[in-house]
């Protein structure tokens, strides 16, 4: 069986072409490898999706956005996308559970969290050390925790935190926040969030559970230890594009290079949403993202006629 176009992810990106292609006429499948949502399903509050309703969630919305393809008549697979060969036809897609045939591919495979990279950090990951607040904050309760930092996500999950822990320390490298003013104001005025700015984390520490950290102020390099009960680090993020390399064009920091109509460096294959290189990574980007190369997809194929 041909497909006309495959979608490598399911997060609004993937979604959103999912739709447009599929209202389009084509035959189209989207691999979901570790379910539907991207990084948006980990989000618990969508504040900025125009005309999204009052306390829309990531999973909520992504929800929706499936249903909406489901139906058009889009189909799901649960499988891994490996790599691909161009054919006379089109591609042929190695997956984890065989091959499969398409004209064309749109790779909207996102991005996941950066670690910082300090001693203790990838020992004490799910002992403390979490990249996740949605995921994370009910094992704190009451607790003591650290944020690090200053960007969005950062501000965003430090003011989720303060439903669950007592405590909240964002540590920011740089002696201002970075995040929208919006947010900045809010996690100022939260009476459980406090800061350690001009600060990074040296080392984290703990036997089975996260029991301290090692902060170091980057000014005075003075080191301190600080009691801690959890680390949430958020630290901005690396695009899924380890399965490109050598075949897409990357930029130095590994998004997928594309035009203005998400055409990457191979005719027939397109990329969407955070894997992009882009300035604004934003669902509202990544859902148009998604559309742009859909409406491409379907020129790509009708000039193929
Ligand atoms: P980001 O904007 O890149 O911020 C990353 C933060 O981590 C920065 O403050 C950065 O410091 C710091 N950092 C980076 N490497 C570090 C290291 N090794 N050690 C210590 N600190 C380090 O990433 P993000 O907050 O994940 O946001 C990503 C994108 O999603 C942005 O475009 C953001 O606007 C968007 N976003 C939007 C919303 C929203 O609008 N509701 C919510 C979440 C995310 P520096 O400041 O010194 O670089």
């Amino acid at each position: 069986m041909m497909y006309d176009v495959i979608i490598v992810g399911s997060g609004p990106a993937g979604l959103s072409a999912g739709i447009y292609a599929a209202r389009g006429a084509l035959k189209v499948l989207i691999m979901e490898k570790g379910g539907i949502g991207g990084q948006i399903a980990t989000s618990w509050e969508i504040e900025n999706y125009p005309g999204a309703p009052a306390h829309s969630t990531g999973p909520g919305l992504t929800e929706r956005m499936r249903d909406q393809c489901v139906e058009f008549g889009v189909e799901f697979s649960m499988h891994t996308y490996l790599s691909n060969e161009q054919t006379p036809q089109g591609f042929t897609v190695q997956t984890d559970a065989g091959e499969l045939k398409t004209q064309t591919m749109i790779m909207a495979t996102g991005a996941e969290p950066r670690m910082i990279g300090c001693k203790g950090e990838r020992e004490l990951r799910g002992m403390g050390v979490s990249y996740c607040a949605t995921c994370d904050a009910n094992f704190f309760k009451g607790l003591k925790v650290a944020v690090i930092g200053g960007g969005d996500t950062a501000l965003e999950e430090a003011l989720y935190l303060t439903k669950f822990a007592d405590e909240i320390t964002i540590i920011h490298r740089r002696d201002e926040l970075r995040g929208a003013k919006i947010l900045q104001k809010r996690v100022i005025d939260n009476p459980k969030i406090k800061f350690l700015l001009s600060s990074v984390i040296a080392e984290i520490k703990g036997n089975d559970m996260v029991e301290s950290i090692i902060v170091k102020n980057v000014r005075t390099e003075e080191l301190s230890e600080v009691p801690m009960d959890g680390v949430f680090v958020f630290v901005g993020q690396k695009p899924n594009t380890e399965a490109f390399v050598g075949t897409l064009q990357r930029d130095a920091r590994d998004y997928l290079i594309t035009d203005e109509e998400m055409r990457t460096n191979i005719p027939g294959i397109f990329a969407a949403g955070d894997v992009r290189k882009k300035s604004l990574r934003q669902v509202v980007t990544a859902t148009s993202d998604g559309a742009i190369a859909a409406v491409n997809v379907i020129k790509f194929i009708e000039d193929l006629k």
